[in-house]
């Protein structure tokens, strides 16, 4: 569709050829991202060529490692849901690095509760979640958080494992909260000073504009046109686990949270741009 491009799909197996966009039953059906519709890669190939491996054996979903860092409580489901849920489904190894425990209002511990149970809907166990408390990552958005503390703690947690994707905020953080844009901006820096593996991709989850955030699905049509270097896509079954995920989070169920539920369409679709990478010239250890 778009050079480069790499897209997330659903093949509905009983109409050969048409793409659909709205099942999240994977049984019978083959899931699919790829370069071009007419070759229908698989999801594995084409996260392969995402995460840019240089080897001619298959790989499978387990062989997948994404780390998902994101700033507060919630995030993981209210912006990142259908890329979990999809990356789970292929038996990737998903962890998450959540770097505040969300303590605005003094609601800390039960938030690092909520996550932990929402991450469990989601299919991320325990053993794969990191929450960060550290008083100068404060859950605030008028805190400029250090790109240098930041960035210093994602490498810390890329040394302890071989992740292949490392999944984040885009320069706009989705809400322009300044939590979101400080990891953005760490991510950045890591890959311009060349502090990534080789074999790992950077990607940033694409902001869209109000009058595309809150169409819900109606919105899919816009994310299939825009070029986006990975795509994914939950349907109505995909829905309800993320919408479960996010009543976990008892604490910030206010009413705005449902419209946001039945309204946003980060509930059903996350489009990816690579954050570009500079001269691999610095070792990790
Ligand atoms: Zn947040």
């Amino acid at each position: 569709m778009f050079p480069g491009q790499v897209y997330v799909s659903i093949v509905d197996c009983k109409s050969a050829g048409s793409e659909l966009w709205t099942t999240g039953q994977t049984e019978g059906c083959a899931a699919f991202v790829g370069r071009c519709p007419g070759r229908r890669p698989t999801l594995v190939k084409s996260l392969k060529r995402a995460i840019n491996v240089l080897t001619s054996r298959e790989i499978n979903g387990d062989d997948i490692s994404a780390l998902l860092v994101t700033a507060h409580p919630d995030d993981e489901c209210m912006f990142f849901a259908p890329t979990i849920i999809r990356l789970v489904e292929l038996k990737a190894n998903v962890h998450l690095l959540c770097l505040s425990e969300g303590n605005y209002y003094n609601q800390g511990a039960q938030r690092r509760q909520e996550l932990l149970n929402s991450c469990a809907v989601l299919g991320i166990p325990d053993c794969r979640i990191t929450i960060v408390d550290h008083k100068k990552l404060p859950d605030d958005p008028k805190a400029e958080w250090s790109v240098s503390l930041v960035s210093s703690v994602i490498v810390h947690h890329m040394r302890a494992h071989s992740f292949n994707m490392v999944l984040t905020f885009d320069e706009s953080g989705v809400s322009s909260h300044a939590n979101h844009t400080a990891i953005h901006k760490a991510l950045r820096h890591l890959a311009f000073s060349g502090q990534v593996p080789n074999d790992c991709c950077l990607l940033s989850l694409v902001t869209v504009g109000p009058l595309r955030k809150y169409i819900s699905f109606l919105e899919l049509p816009f994310s299939w046109l825009q070029p986006a270097c990975l795509r994914c896509i939950i349907g109505s079954q995909g829905y309800r686990r993320a919408k479960d995920a996010m009543f976990c989070h008892r604490s910030q169920l206010l009413w705005f949270r449902y419209l946001y539920i039945t309204f946003s369409r980060y509930m059903f679709v996350n489009t990816f741009q690579t954050i570009p990478q500079g001269p691999k010239n610095l070792k990790m250890y």
